[in-house]
């Protein structure tokens, strides 16, 4: 299979080999041809399936005849980071086209964004606030949308944009192509789609299980020894890039701090930091600077650096969803890639969920030569504590989990449950589980 049988314009045929893709991923082979038709589709897919290509090469086929200098295309992701991945993939596939793209976000300044719009652009991948705010100012003409793409429209409804996306949707034309793409349909985006696509096509690809490329260790641990283990483990792993996920914005600072101190190549990306830090942070990873970065769930949307060699869960994500999403930042189109995931005893019930996701029993590893014994320090009070009782099982398929933006760091707020003390804690639980685990 190639991506001549799609037809495409010679020049988009050029930005297709620039960019050394030779066959056509799953995804863009199903959706590819009912979005060159000008179909509604609805894509359950997850990152890291080439979704954004699926849509980027039809829109830039459209574009190639009909007027120039309108915004004919918008594209509504959930993050900065990932509009500006969907621009790069756009620039790269299009680059002999001349076709025009701009990014719209907040956090920065706007008057960039509205120079370029005001030069005249084809296409905007936009995030919804600064998109509305531009629009509600008149810089933005959305009167000549003729596709509108929803992207990762599950992240954008944890987020809290559903009521600006149908916003940004009563402003377009109804005569329109829409897209919605989308790792898992919770009713709510179900609702969306009723709502914005016609009789669309409904395309799955691996929705809800983890890229296949990826292999999964847990590697059990107690909580006030996961840095420990994380620098041991990257020390003895042969690894490109490394992608470490903490669950909260404090905690994605210490472990950098802690690993920079002990001479790692690492930085660390988290929602308060400054655009510039944020650039210098996801440049640096990407470009080989920063070997290792650590991250929260959020600031690592949309993240794609096509050298991740392993995703490392220092904390469990807190929905199987969230796993699956994590994972896909690794083993993207077809290259293999590690996961890892730090397990404390009070893990124990989402490992069996995400067992049964996936269909298998993972592997349980230790690392020969690292201390398991070491008790925590007196009064260390570590912040693992966790967040679901023991025992209490999270649904395996969770469908409108709580706005991620609720979480964060918030969490150190919450009152302490007695007695999960790390260091008064039995490691009882702790053996039993590690009982099956494969020394390495
Ligand atoms: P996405 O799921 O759109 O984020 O794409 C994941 C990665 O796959 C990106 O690095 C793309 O550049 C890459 N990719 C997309 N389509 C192809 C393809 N047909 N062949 C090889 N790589 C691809």
């Amino acid at each position: 299979m190639s991506f001549k049988q799609f037809n495409l314009h010679t020049q988009i045929e050029a930005g297709i080999q620039a960019l050394g893709y030779t066959a056509p991923t799953p995804i863009q082979l199903q959706s590819m041809p009912a979005i060159l038709q000008g179909k509604d589709v609805m894509g359950l897919a997850q990152t890291g399936t080439g979704k954004t290509a699926a849509f980027a090469l039809p829109i830039l086929q459209r574009l190639m005849s009909g007027p120039r200098k309108n915004v004919r295309a918008l594209i509504v992701a959930p993050t900065r980071e990932l509009a500006e991945q969907i621009h790069e993939a756009i620039g790269g596939l299009g680059r002999a086209t001349k076709l025009k793209s701009v990014t719209i976000y907040g956090g920065v300044n706007k008057n960039a964004q509205i120079r370029t719009l005001g030069q005249g652009v084809e296409i905007a991948v936009a995030c919804p606030g600064r998109l509305l705010d531009l629009a509600d100012q008149g810089e933005i003409d959305l009167s000549h949308v003729e596709v509108l793409v929803l992207d990762e429209a599950d992240r954008m409804f944890d987020m809290g944009f559903l009521p600006d996306i149908r916003k940004i949707v009563k402003r377009l034309p109804v005569k329109r192509q829409t897209l919605l793409f989308s790792a898992t349909m919770p009713e709510d985006i179900r609702k969306l789609a009723r709502e914005v696509l016609n009789d669309p096509l409904t395309i799955r690809v691996g929705a809800g299980v983890p890229v296949s490329t990826v292999s999964h260790a847990l590697y059990p641990v107690e909580p006030h020894l996961k840095t420990a283990l994380l620098m041991k483990l990257i020390e003895r792993t042969d690894t490109e890039s490394v992608l470490v996920f903490a669950r909260t914005k404090h905690r994605t600072t210490r472990v950098a701090d802690q690993m920079k101190r002990a001479g790692f190549p690492v930085a660390s990306l988290q929602g308060n930091l400054s655009q510039n830090r944020r650039h210098d942070a996801l440049s640096g990873f990407r470009e080989g600077k920063y070997q290792i970065l650590v991250a929260t769930d959020i600031a690592a949307r949309g993240i794609d650096v096509s050298g991740i060699s392993h995703v490392i869960n220092y904390d469990m994500p807190d929905t199987v969803d969230a796993y699956t999403h994590r994972i896909g930042r690794t083993g993207r189109a077809a290259k293999t890639g590690d996961a890892f995931t730090f397990v404390t005893p009070q893990d124990r019930a989402f490992v069996v969920d995400i067992e049964h996701v996936l269909g298998e029993k993972i592997e349980r590893r230790t690392l020969t030569d690292f201390d398991y014994g070491v008790p925590a320090p007196a009064g260390s009070g570590d912040a693992d504590r966790p967040r679901h009782s023991v025992g209490q099982r999270r649904p395996a398929r969770v469908s409108g989990y709580a706005p991620v933006k609720k979480r964060g760091d918030s969490v150190h707020g919450a009152p302490r449950p007695s007695g999960r003390r790390s260091g008064t804690r039995s490691l009882e639980g702790f053996s039993a589980f590690r009982s099956s685990s494969k020394t390495r």
